[in-house]
């Protein structure tokens, strides 16, 4: 096992880790930028080590930053959390050439699950089922319209490197085409520097549906269900719950096995998500992450595990702690993502927190990185907590979140609080009857 554990990233995720790690006896090192000296990961990690100016290009995105970091303080291994190089191949590379251990899977399955389209040949090769669409790249307009009469409208043309919820453009008919792939490949060009697409048929009312998944790269693999992240803003999560309202055990277990399956077959190490679409009872593949994800907290809960500590425990070579036949789901959790954002454009609000108080109680955690008098800085991603809450069913768990919603103070910046206090009073979350559209009319019918 390691004895120091460095951590490339900040917030919520990199408190996140040190707890893992002080679990553990393992000592942990949180890098910075001068930013975010005053940061909550930085008070809490066992050392720390400045790597660089604000822009996180020059920080928490640069290698030699990251790399000098774990000489200078001896850390053996590099938790990514999620974001920033948590899924960068080359990086990756870079700390397996140093001799240094990245916690997560190897330089290769990030780079053919980064790349959409490699991702898709590979999950259809492994018996994953997948969304109806182009084979593979799409070099030009012409191509664009051929695919789009074969497979019908609306089509959906996603750059192969995009992520985020960036570089997807939807196109309802031929007169729509010539924009969405043109912008699709702007996007994917400015943002990931690489302007290949390929087209899906646009589902009309999915649910998104994700199976976490865990290697021991050794051939070994289990699924620990699914999460249902359906509620959504411009194709990026805000509220997620685990189990999925309307899986059934036995979908769950055949999707789960599928999953599972795949990824034994390639030797995948650690923790990893599979993401579906799924209408009428069909599961239709779209990518995988190949890190934790921000929503792992609502598997853990309802699996009692924790997926921080064994993705530590299976890079330091060691088994999975777990079997399939170990893993029962007990009850129902729902994770509510907090950002500094103002209603209802969610502009950023970055700013001093002038009052805080966490909610508590049984079946309440709240993973943040805020404290009374942190200025949130303006660099990074909006995310500021993440409430989730656990109950023996969907309902305990509703009106848990109700509850702990009541008692959580955040003064000083705007947040979507406000948000999820007027989703619980709508009969459809209510009842879990919604679709990845439902989020975004909902918004719109309330401006
Ligand atoms: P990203 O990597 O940017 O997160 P994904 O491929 O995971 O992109 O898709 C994100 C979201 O976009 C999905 O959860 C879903 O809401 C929507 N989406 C993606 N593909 C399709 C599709 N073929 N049909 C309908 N919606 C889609």
């Amino acid at each position: 096992m390691f004895d120091k554990i460095l951590i490339a990233n900040r917030g919520e995720i990199a408190l996140r880790v040190i707890r893992a790690c002080r679990e553990m006896g393992i000592a942990s090192v949180a890098v910075h930028s001068t930013a975010d000296a005053d940061a909550m990961h930085v008070r809490m990690a066992d050392e720390t080590i400045c790597i660089g100016p604000a822009p996180s290009s020059e920080s928490y995105l640069s290698p030699a930053a990251i790399i000098s970091a774990c000489e200078v303080t001896g850390a053996q291994a590099i938790h990514p959390g999620y974001g920033f190089l948590s899924e960068n191949a080359r990086f990756v590379q870079m700390v397996e050439d140093h001799g240094l251990t990245f916690i997560g899977p190897t330089a290769e399955h990030i780079r053919v699950m980064g790349d959409k389209i490699t991702a898709k040949d590979t999950m259809k090769a492994l018996g994953v089922p997948c969304v109806p669409g182009s084979d593979g790249g799409v070099p030009d307009l012409e191509t664009a319209k051929q695919v789009g009469r074969d497979i019908g409208y609306p089509v959906i043309i996603k750059a192969t490197a995009g992520g985020g919820g960036r570089g997807m453009k939807v196109a309802n008919s031929e007169a729509e085409m010539e924009r969405a792939f043109q912008t699709a490949r702007a996007e994917g060009k400015a943002a990931f520097g690489n302007d290949e697409v390929y087209i899906e048929k646009y589902l009309q009312r999915p649910r998104h549906i994700e199976i976490q998944v865990f290697g021991d790269g050794k051939g070994k693999a289990v699924h620990l269900g699914e999460r249902d992240c359906s509620l959504q803003r411009r194709h990026q999560k805000v509220f997620e719950e685990a189990p999925g309202p309307c899986i059934t055990p036995e979908e769950r277990a055949r999707i789960g096995k599928v999953c599972a399956d795949a990824v034994a077959k390639i030797n995948y190490t650690g923790a990893g998500t599979i993401e579906f679409l799924y209408e009428d009872g069909e599961f239709y593949f779209i990518e995988m992450n190949t890190r934790l994800q921000v929503e792992h907290p609502v598997t853990e809960a309802i699996f009692g595990v924790d997926l921080v500590r064994e993705q530590i425990r299976v890079a330091s070579g060691m088994d999975l702690s777990f079997g399939q036949d170990e893993l029962e789901i007990n009850g129902h959790a729902i994770e509510v993502r907090i950002n500094a954002e103002r209603l209802p454009t969610f502009a950023p609000c970055p700013g001093k927190i002038t009052q805080y108080h966490a909610p508590g109680g049984l079946g309440v955690r709240m993973d943040s990185a805020l404290y009374q008098g942190y200025s949130i800085p303006p660099y990074y991603d909006s995310l500021i907590g993440k409430l989730i809450v656990h109950g023996r069913d969907r309902n305990e768990a509703l009106s848990r979140l109700d509850r702990a919603l009541g008692e959580l103070i955040v003064d000083g910046v705007d947040t979507t609080l406000p948000l999820f206090s007027a989703l619980l009073q709508e009969k459809d979350i209510q009842t879990g009857n919604y679709s990845i559209h439902w989020l975004e009319k909902w918004l719109a019918s309330k401006l």
